[in-house]
């Protein structure tokens, strides 16, 4: 679903955020990406995401390469990737309804479809009778979830998460993560990047530790690995 190979992404500034890197993401995999601040999973995820492309190496998500990617076939890739932010990133002045809906608009779903697939896809998540508020008017887990919903309305191939639980409490925390198990467990593959080390510790799936922008551990069913 995911290779690396060889990726190295250097900033104009010269910082190295990634330097060599080298892995694969099988399909319905679930990995975690850790690693200090400055480590380069931010850079990661934009890499994956043709935000940003790298220095030297070469980048396959979902079967496309990504050098060799037109820039008219970028849409198509971002269909197969969902994503999920630690700030949310939900459209302030629309409903839970609407930022979901959005999401099935953009890519032009039909109506019927849209008014059957954010219901379900809602309540999924446990936020059927809140279709109605705004994002000021849900606490932060609900905001995520609401988000995580968007990302997978479309029912993408892979979803990305960059530090999903960064502005939430230990309980939302756990309940973020227990819903990407279980979208998980529903077929789509998972990357979560983060430095929550009792979530990681919790869930016990494959870990990947950066440092200062290498791999320095790959282990299956890991634990958080303290770097320092
Ligand atoms: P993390 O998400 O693990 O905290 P980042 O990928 O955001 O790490 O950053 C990795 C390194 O790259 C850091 O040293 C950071 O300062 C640097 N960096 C990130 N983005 C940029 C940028 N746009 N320009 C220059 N340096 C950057
Ligand atoms: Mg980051």
């Amino acid at each position: 679903m995911v290779t690396l190979d060889h990726v190295t992404m250097q900033y104009p500034t010269g910082t190295k955020a990634l330097d060599n890197v080298s892995f694969n993401i099988k399909k319905g995999e679930f990995v975690f990406i850790v690693g200090s601040s400055g480590s380069g999973k931010t850079t990661l995820i934009k890499l994956l995401l043709k935000e940003i492309a790298p220095t030297s190496g070469e980048i396959t998500v979902a079967d496309k390469v990504y050098s060799k990617l037109k820039r008219k076939e970028i849409p198509m890739l971002r269909r197969k990737i969902g994503v999920v932010f630690q700030n949310f990133r939900l459209l302030k002045d629309r409903t839970v309804f609407e930022n979901v809906a959005f999401a099935q608009q953009v890519i032009e779903r039909p109506i019927t479809e849209i008014r059957r697939e954010v219901p379900a896809t809602l309540t999924m998540v446990g936020l059927a009778d809140k279709y109605k508020q705004f994002p000021k008017e849900l606490s932060g887990g609900e905001q995520q979830r609401v988000a995580l919903a968007r990302a997978i309305v479309n029912r993408p191939d892979i979803i990305l998460a960059d530090e999903p639980t960064g502005n939430l409490d230990p309980k939302n925390s756990m309940e973020i993560m227990t819903l990407l198990e279980e979208i998980n467990k529903r077929g789509t593959t998972v990357v979560v990047v983060t430095h929550n080390k009792e979530v990681v510790n919790l869930m016990q799936k494959r870990v990947v530790t950066l440092k200062k922008g290498k791999i320095i551990s790959d282990e299956e069913k890991g634990g958080y690995r303290d770097e320092d």
